[in-house]
C-alpha cells in the first residue's frame, strides 16, 4: 500500500514558466506585473474593493491589526480554536485577544457568546472561517454594527467559499488569506489582505510598504516618497507572485477536485456517523465550502490518539489540529478567556484531519476510508 501524506503541493500549469518570465521581465522585487495580476484576480474571486498580496496570512493579519488602530488595553474578540497568528497580530499591538467559545456544530465563533463578550474596550472581532466554512458573519456583523467594532475575517482557509452567495473576503471590513503550501491555492508561503472599505486602501498600501507612500509615488501621484505612518515590509517578491499566478489560473479546478474528495469522504463515512462513533463536518445552511479540509470528530482524546496511531501504521497521516490558545502559555500571558470555553476544549481533543490535496486519487480516498473502517470495526469499546 502506498503511503499517503496529509498534504502534498502540486504544480498545475504555468507556475514554473511564470518564474522564468518574471526573471525575463527584469523585476524581482514586489508589486510588479505578476503581483498586480494576482491582486486583480483575488478582487474578482472575493468581490472585495481591493486586494494586496502579502508574504503570508500572518502578515495580512498584522496589517489588519494596524488598520484597526489597536492600542494597549484594547480588546479583540476571537476564537481560541484558531492558529496562533490570529492572536499574535493583536498581541503585537499591545492589545488583548479575548477568547470566545465556538459553536459545536460549525466550529466557528459562537455569535451569541461573542455579543456577550463585548466590553467598553472592545475594538474589533476577528472571525475565523474554520475548514473554509464562513463563520456566522450576519450575526457577527450585527454585533459589530451595534458597538462600532471592526470586523476582520481570518479567511486563511476560505478562498472560494461563500455565505448566502457572498464570497469570503467580502463578509467583513477586511480579510486575510493564506497561500501557504497547506492551503488550497499555494505559493509556498504567501497571503493577501482584502479590503471592503475603500477608505482603508491607501493606508493599507502605506503599512505594507514600510510606512511610506511609495505606492502613490509609483503611480505618479506624488513626486517623492517618504515615511508617513507605521508600517513594515509585508509584500512578497515577484517570484512568489509569479508562482501564485499560475495557481490562481486553476482556482476553479482546485476547488472542484477538493469538493469531490470532500463528498467522497462524506459518502464513505456516512453510515459510520449513524453508529455514533464519529461525527462529520456540518455544512451550515447558506454556506458553500471550498473543500479545504475534511475532519472527523471522534468520541474522546483516547479514541483520537488511537485512530491517529492506527492510521500511521497503515501509512496514512491524519494530524490533529489546534491546541486551544486561551490555555497556551502565551495565551495566558497576552490574552483573556471570556469565561470557560468547554466546546473549544472538547473539540480540540477529538478532532482529526484526513489527507486532502489536489493529487490525492479516488483510490487513495478509498484506501483511507477502508483503513478508518478497519479501526472502527476492530475496536468496539
Ligand atoms: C494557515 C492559517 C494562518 C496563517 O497563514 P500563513 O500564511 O502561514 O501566515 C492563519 N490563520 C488561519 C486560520 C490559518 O489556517
Amino acid at each position: 500500500m502506498a503511503k499517503i501524506p496529509f498534504n502534498r503541493p502540486s504544480i498545475l500549469g504555468r507556475e514554473l514558466v511564470n518564474l522564468q518570465e518574471a526573471v525575463d521581465l527584469g523585476q524581482l522585487s514586489g508589486d510588479g506585473a505578476f503581483t498586480r495580476a494576482c491582486n486583480q484576480r483575488i478582487v474578482e474571486m472575493t468581490g472585495a474593493k481591493a486586494a494586496l498580496l502579502t508574504h503570508s496570512c500572518t502578515a495580512a493579519l498584522e496589517m489588519a491589526a494596524l488598520l484597526c488602530d489597536l492600542a494597549p488595553g484594547d480588546e479583540v474578540i476571537m476564537p481560541s480554536f484558531t492558529f496562533v497568528s490570529t492572536a499574535n497580530a493583536v498581541a503585537l499591538r499591545g492589545a488583548v485577544p479575548v477568547f470566545v467559545d465556538i459553536d459545536p456544530a460549525t466550529l466557528n465563533l459562537d455569535p451569541v457568546a461573542t455579543a456577550r463578550a463585548v466590553t467598553a474596550r472592545t475594538k474589533a472581532i476577528f472571525a475565523v472561517h474554520y475548514a473554509g466554512f464562513p463563520a456566522a458573519m450576519d450575526q457577527l456583523a450585527q454585533t459589530a454594527r451595534e458597538h462600532g467594532l471592526l470586523l476582520v475575517e481570518d479567511a486563511a482557509q476560505a478562498l472560494g467559499s461563500t455565505l448566502h452567495g457572498r464570497p469570503a473576503g467580502s463578509l467583513g471590513d477586511m480579510a486575510a488569506f493564506s497561500f501557504h503550501e497547506t492551503k488550497n491555492i499555494i505559493s509556498g508561503e504567501g497571503g493577501a489582505l482584502t479590503l471592503m472599505r475603500p477608505d482603508l486602501v491607501e493606508r493599507a498600501e502605506i503599512i505594507r510598504e514600510k510606512g511610506t507612500n511609495r505606492s502613490r509615488f509609483l503611480r505618479g501621484q506624488v513626486d517623492k516618497y517618504t515615511w508617513v505612518d507605521l508600517g513594515s515590509s509585508y509584500l512578497p517578491g515577484e517570484l512568489i507572485a509569479a508562482f501564485l499566478s499560475g495557481q490562481l489560473d486553476h482556482a476553479e479546478m482546485i476547488r472542484a477536485r477538493r469538493l469531490a474528495i470532500f463528498d467522497h469522504y462524506a459518502t464513505g463515512f456516512a453510515e459510520m456517523e449513524d453508529t455514533g462513533r464519529l461525527r462529520l463536518p456540518h455544512v451550515p445552511p447558506g454556506v458553500t465550502g471550498n473543500g479545504h479540509m475534511f475532519y472527523l470528530l471522534l468520541r474522546d482524546i483516547e479514541d483520537r490518539d488511537a485512530f491517529i496511531a492506527h492510521m500511521r501504521g497503515q501509512g496514512i497521516i491524519t494530524p490533529f489540529h489546534y491546541v486551544p490558545l486561551h490555555s497556551a502559555p502565551a495565551g495566558l500571558r497576552y490574552g483573556r478567556a471570556a469565561g470557560a470555553l468547554p466546546v473549544t476544549d472538547d473539540i480540540s481533543a477529538r478532532l482529526v484531519r484526513l489527507p486532502m490535496f489536489q493529487a490525492l486519487t479516488d483510490e487513495g480516498v478509498d484506501q483511507i476510508i477502508r483503513a478508518a473502517r478497519d479501526w472502527l470495526r476492530a475496536d468496539n469499546t
